[in-house]
């Protein structure tokens, strides 16, 4: 068992004033696997202080050298991803699909931030002025334990592009990960200085930093209430922020949608990362007149090749919760949807048969009213809930009732389904399964979040726009 003794300051591993020891679990199978101590508020001032050193000369540099920064901390990243791998599997419990993604996914993204700064415009003539986008200052970063590796290099990777200096902090739950980025990021041999990670709670070292003066940004990705308490501490110093919040999206199928291609789509949209996705599609809707058909071959799908169990057996598509707290979190919600008078079609309370972990069963309640607690909030579990719709104006009316706006999903013949997508309230939209795209604004509307990730939209929330004018390009 492995204990983590410190947190990365001025370019240096160093011990924290933090004295608390944390408890790291398999939640495959409840095992206490290592631990991690804990910064606290003196960590943060002094994190805070090592990115306030740094930051004139990384604000001065160039495209080159950031791009030279980035391509060191791919290269670096790259050469670790079967050690995160291994982390991301025994610390969370992604199926190895997912966790095998989830791997690749924290170099791959600094590779997006790295092509986004290649092909974004530091500098611009408009009008009679010359405009420099000029880096917002010291970042805190904060990410939650359902993709914090990713979600690290992600975060870092823009703010780098930008010329900011930047605290991290993690998710406490994911400290085997984060170490793997940090001995990454270290051999990057970037300035002292420029990065710096405190482990810690949220409500005093994330705190901390949402309230500290010298930071000026904070790129949070983590729930709703979390988000809000975010905001609240910010306004003091009136720092930029972006939220990635949490979600309740929609999946629509139209009646001219083949139910063949459908029923994987809205398992993978649904069940994703075991359910632990702010980007579940867990309201599916459907016709009142395909409701039946639809039902029944949902509930045998499930039922036939949705497997709960080991992360590591390649068969497994859905894994453990991620902590006993999550389990109990998605127990109550099987218990409450009962309670609220909707059917179970399959799954409910209780494990698997034969599993000790934190696994739940797939469920899936259908006759949802999508006044229902089980459609309004976010479970974060393999939990489904199927809503019917009398026609398009009242689908598109139950899809964007809901104080969330993240994703969504539709599943139809193209153009019409283009129609549809068009006129829901949501970060992005889906249509059939369609692939990712990185380089493309990722973020919420309503409350799933305030303002956008990845690619130039993402580069420029770290960027503020000064006007020169009178001045002559050099
Ligand atoms: P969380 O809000 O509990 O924690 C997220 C991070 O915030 C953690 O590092 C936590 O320690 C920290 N934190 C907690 N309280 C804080 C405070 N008062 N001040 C500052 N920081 C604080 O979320 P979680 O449980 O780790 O993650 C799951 C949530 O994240 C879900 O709601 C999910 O939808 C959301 N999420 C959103 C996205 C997105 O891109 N929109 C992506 C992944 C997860």
């Amino acid at each position: 068992m492995r204990t983590i003794e410190h947190i990365y300051i001025d370019g240096r591993f160093v011990a924290p004033h933090g004295r608390e020891l944390f408890d790291l679990h398999n939640p495959a199978t409840g095992e206490v696997i290592g631990r991690v101590r804990l910064g606290d508020a003196d960590d943060v001032d002094a994190a805070v202080a090592a990115a306030k050193r740094a930051l004139p000369a990384m604000a001065r540099t160039g495209k080159a050298e950031r791009l030279q920064m980035l391509e060191a901390m791919q290269a670096a990243m790259h050469s670790h991803i079967d050690e995160l791998r291994e982390a991301v599997l025994d610390e969370y419990g992604a199926p190895v699909s997912r966790s095998s993604w989830m791997a690749d996914y924290a170099a791959a993204a600094i590779q997006v931030a790295t092509h986004t700064l290649k092909d974004y415009p530091l500098e611009r003539e408009i009008g009679s002025a010359r405009v420099v986008m000029a880096p917002v200052g010291i970042v805190g970063l904060i990410t939650p334990w359902n993709s914090n590796a990713g979600f690290i290099c992600n975060k870092l990777a823009y703010a780098i592009a930008a010329g900011c200096t930047a605290v991290i902090k993690p998710s406490e739950m994911s400290a085997l990960q984060t170490d793997v980025v940090l001995r990454a990021l270290h051999e990057a041999g970037l300035p002292a200085g420029v990065y710096n990670l405190v482990n810690g709670h949220g409500a005093d070292v994330g705190a901390a930093i949402a309230a500290h003066p010298d930071v000026a940004k904070i790129s949070f990705t983590g729930s709703t209430a979390v988000g809000k308490s975010i905001v609240r501490a910010s306004a003091d110093s009136l720092k930029r922020v972006t939220l990635e919040l949490g979600g309740k999206s929609p999946t629509i199928i139209l009646d001219d949608a083949d139910l063949d291609a459908v029923i994987p789509g809205v398992i993978e949209a649904g069940f994703m990362n075991s359910g632990q996705a702010c980007i579940a599609g867990t309201r599916v809707l459907v016709s009142e007149t395909r409701r039946a058909e639809f039902e029944a071959r949902l509930k045998s799908a499930i039922e036939t090749q949705v497997k709960v169990g080991d992360p590591r057996d390649p068969a497994t598509t859905v894994g453990p919760m991620v902590s006993q707290t999550q389990w109990a979190r998605v127990q109550r919600y099987i218990r409450i949807g009962q309670e609220e008078g909707a059917r179970l079609l399959t799954g409910g309370e209780g494990r698997p048969d034969g599993l000790t972990g934190y696994f739940v069963r797939p469920t899936v309640f259908t006759d949802v009213g999508n006044d229902m607690k089980i459609a309004r909030e976010e479970i974060f579990g393999p939990v489904l809930s199927i809503l019917s719709y009398r026609n398009e104006d009242d689908a598109v009316a139950i899809a964007n009732d809901t104080t969330y706006g993240l994703s969504a999903y539709v599943f139809g013949e193209p153009v019409h389904a283009g129609r549809i997508a068009a006129r829901l309230d949501s970060g992005r939209v889906v249509i059939n399964g369609a692939a990712h795209e990185p380089l493309a604004p990722f973020g919420g509307m309503k409350q799933s979040g305030l303002g956008r990730e990845n690619g130039p939209f993402g580069l420029e929330s770290y960027l503020e726009p000064k006007t020169l004018l009178g001045a002559h390009a050099a």
